[in-house]
């Protein structure tokens, strides 16, 4: 599990987390929501190591990974973590397969061997022949697809994503968040989504609601029964 506790974070003299908690298990769909700008993104960032929090504590497993090191954690969003962002962020001058290697290969895994870990994952999204487009010859939803692959591709405990569909027509985006949510079904992984889609939220184990930099506890520990709507 992943579990993010009494977090805090301001920027400057502005505080935006004041005590936010959240939990996800492997194999658990939890939706973060909450008006623009309440902190969901400030939040997503704390608990992925992207951002080290200014009180509270972040736990992995066993490892309470909020005091590492920066390159520490950046090497946690290679491994154990992944994250897909709002727009895919992939390098546009690598073959969309190779932009899925590629945190195979930062964690030492042989290019070829990479390579082929990382086609594996084209049919399941759809994206089969596209494996040596540049992200410039590709769709929004095809783009954000490589991106849901390049944080799949590790077997990551948890995935995070922040509005992946943000720049996606509503159809679109509901059927990709329909695919994450059956990928992360299928692998065991946890996936923490931000969405502004009552419909998308209406499909996760649990919704979870940021309000003035706080979360609800009663939604945090919700006990889950069930699967993904
Ligand atoms: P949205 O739904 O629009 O994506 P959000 O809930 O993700 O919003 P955050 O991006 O977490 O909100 O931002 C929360 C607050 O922190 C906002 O008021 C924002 O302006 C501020 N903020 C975020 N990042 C920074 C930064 N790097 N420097 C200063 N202020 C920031
Ligand atoms: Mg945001």
């Amino acid at each position: 599990a992943l579990r993010g506790i009494r977090l805090t974070h301001g920027f400057g003299a502005t505080p935006v987390l004041r005590g936010a908690d959240l939990v996800v298990h492997r194999g658990e769909v939890v939706a973060v929501t909450g008006p623009s700008g309440s902190g969901k993104s400030t939040l997503l960032h704390c608990l992925a190591g992207i951002l080290r929090p200014d009180d509270g504590e972040v736990w992995l497993g066993a490892d309470r990974i909020d005091g590492w090191s920066e390159a520490r954690r950046t090497a946690l969003r290679g491994s154990r973590l992944g994250f897909v962002f709002q727009f895919g962020q992939l390098l546009p001058e690598l073959p969309a397969v190779e932009n899925v290697a590629l945190p195979l290969m930062l964690g030492g895994v042989r290019r070829g061997d990479a390579v082929a870990r990382a086609a594996a994952w084209f049919p399941a999204l759809g994206l089969d022949g596209l494996e040596q487009r540049r992200p410039g010859q590709l769709s929004g939803g095809q783009e954000q697809r490589v991106a849901i692959a390049r944080a799949l591709v590790t077997d990551p405990e948890v995935v995070f994503a922040d509005e992946p569909t943000g720049a996606l027509d509503t159809e679109t985006g509901r059927v990709l968040v329909d695919l994450l949510i059956g990928l992360a079904a299928r692998t065991g992984t946890g996936l923490v989504i931000v969405t502004h889609d009552a419909d998308v939220a209406a499909r996760c184990h649990r919704v979870i609601v940021l309000r003035d930099g706080r979360t609800d506890p009663a939604a945090v520990h919700a006990v889950v029964t069930g699967g993904p709507r």
